[in-house]
């Protein structure tokens, strides 16, 4: 999952995109509305955090400008700003939610799966799929009940798999739902970590499909 951090202030941008990174989520951060507008067009994010009062593009012209440009990301609004016309305005712009600093790091994680949920309209963050379970918060999976075990990279690989369960991801999009800008993996790591997530779910009546020139697939079977 892919997030887009736009916020001026650098020690809790720094805060943030550590904690966000350490939650297994890739996070590109902008310090002023323009450049983050920028990385909105060329990029698809799974979600946005946004704070109102920025150099060049205020949140409110951020959101606008998003939703003009038919951008359905969900995007979170992050502010130190809690008079009420400003919050009833930001929902009217196009946010879908809205945490007044200082917050807790946890309640934002949470806001953000369910965000992320409603999206892909999970309603839980528990994820089953054949044989093969996914407790998205704990970021764990498990086949038939016994613990896998995953690096966080791992991990996310199999979760955008899951989530578009029975779509073919390409390659691209899974580079992109792991890294960062200032990262590079090539395709060839995608194909390394597919291939240990295979061996992984060896057991299991889950498997990632190789579609030929396209990218991967997960398909539940029957057992034989
Ligand atoms: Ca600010």
């Amino acid at each position: 999952m892919r997030i887009l951090l736009v916020e001026d202030d650098v020690v809790l941008g720094d805060a943030l995109v550590q904690s966000l990174v350490n939650a297994t989520y890739a996070v590109d951060w902008f310090r002023n509305g323009k450049e983050g507008m920028l990385a909105a067009q060329m990029q698809l994010y799974d979600l946005v955090l946004l704070d109102l009062g920025l150099p060049f593009l205020n949140g409110f012209e951020f959101i606008q400008r998003l939703r003009l440009g038919k951008q359905p990301v969900p995007v979170i609004v992050l502010t130190a700003n809690d008079n009420p016309e400003d919050i009833v305005r930001a929902f009217d712009t196009g946010a879908d939610d809205y945490l007044i600093k200082p917050f807790r790091l946890p309640e934002l994680t949470a806001r953000i799966r369910a965000q992320i949920r409603r999206v892909h309209t999970h309603f839980s963050s528990k994820i089953a799929i054949g044989e093969l379970e996914l407790d998205t918060k704990e970021r764990m999976a498990f086949v038939k009940g016994e613990k896998l075990s995953l690096s966080p990279r791992e991990f996310s690989l199999l979760e955008t798999l899951s989530i578009k369960f029975g779509k073919v991801v390409t390659k691209d999009a899974l580079i992109e739902s792991l890294c960062n800008w200032d990262q590079d993996i090539g395709t060839n790591a995608i194909e390394v970590y597919v291939h240990r997530l295979r061996k992984k779910l060896a057991d299991c009546n889950v498997t990632i499909a190789n579609i030929r020139g396209l990218g991967y697939m997960m398909e539940q079977h029957s057992h034989g």
